[in-house]
């Protein structure tokens, strides 16, 4: 048995195609075009790419996108007055600040600043507040595109069995909240769990975001499951090169599995094209107000 494979870049392509549908709508209504800024601090090269990206994909779903590339040496006061203006600016409806941040500023005070109706990245606690409580906010951009292609693949989630691996803010917790919500009886596993393996073997989901090359073995898996890969881990080939591998030991999966989502090309492209959904849906909430 052979797994089909999710293709993430075509669902996030048909995603990103009715987010610009939706923007089209959102400008004749409303006779301005929805904003994104993207905040980036100090010069990470891999950082710098994301923000590249996410300003393309913003222009070509039809939205504004506003950048401001502050140098490594920033104050945090600075960075705070800097969300707290964006905050008041109301051409802007979407506000990001990549991360990480350079060691001398706290992050999660940065992420307590911003307006709850602009984070686009719905990592402010009355954003995970709303998920966790099971009402309408601003979700964590990579779990949402996860729980897509879950939903595509295996159509009712209700009832199944989920194992999450990870617990981060960004991808563990909001995934199994998602999870949850959709009635899927979650398993949150971490670097603490006792034997992953029976918990992954008793998974029809399974949704591995850790970070180690290939951690999740093939003969895990039960077979059939739906496994969604949202690792990107970048390692090193014998002829000095490089290569994207997932979380999960692909080649023995994809034996088991029923769906499985190719690193890259699986979780990867759906990140940006839900957060062009949040910001044309934090654009719309605005407007209602
Ligand atoms: P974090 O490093 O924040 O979290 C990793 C999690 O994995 C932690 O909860 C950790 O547990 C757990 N973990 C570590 N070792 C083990 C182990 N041996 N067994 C079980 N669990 C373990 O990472 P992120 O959540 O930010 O990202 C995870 C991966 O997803 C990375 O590869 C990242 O690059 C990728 N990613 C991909 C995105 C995409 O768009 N495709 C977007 C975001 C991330 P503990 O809490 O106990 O330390």
């Amino acid at each position: 048995m052979s797994a089909t494979l999710i293709d993430g870049k075509a669902r996030a392509a048909a995603l990103r195609a009715e987010v610009a549908t939706g923007v089209a709508a959102f400008v004749a209504a409303h006779g301005r075009q929805p904003g994104l800024t993207v905040v980036l601090v100090g010069d990470d090269p891999a950082s710098a790419v994301y923000v590249g990206s996410k300003g393309k994909a913003t222009r070509e779903a039809g939205m504004i996108s506003g950048e401001h590339r502050l140098p490594a040496s920033t104050s945090e006061a600075d960075l705070l007055a800097l969300v707290t203006r964006l905050n008041r600016d109301p051409e802007v409806d979407g506000i990001l600040v990549q991360m990480p941040l350079p060691a001398h500023i706290d992050s999660d005070r940065v992420i307590a600043v911003i307006d709850p109706a602009k984070d686009v990245d719905g990592l402010h606690p009355i954003n995970t507040g709303l998920l966790v409580s099971g009402r309408p906010g601003l979700v964590p951009c990579t779990p949402s595109g996860c729980l897509m292609l879950i939903e595509d693949a295996i159509g009712t989630i209700a009832g199944a069995e989920a194992v999450v691996i990870g617990r981060s803010i960004l991808v563990g917790k909001p995934m199994a909240a998602l999870l949850l919500n959709k009635s899927a009886t979650v398993t949150i596993a971490h670097s603490r769990t006792r034997d992953l393996a029976a918990h992954v073997t008793r998974a029809d989901i399974v949704v591995a975001a850790v970070g180690i090359p290939g951690m999740v073995q093939g003969e895990w898996i039960k077979p059939g499951a739906c496994v969604i890969d949202v690792g990107i881990n970048r390692i090193a080939l014998p002829d000095g090169k490089s290569r994207l591998v997932g979380d999960v030991d692909f080649d023995s999966a994809v034996t088991r599995a029923g769906w499985i989502t190719p690193v890259p090309g699986g979780v990867g492209p759906m990140t940006i094209a839900c957060l062009l959904a949040n910001t044309l849906s934090a654009a719309t909430a605005r407007a209602a107000t």
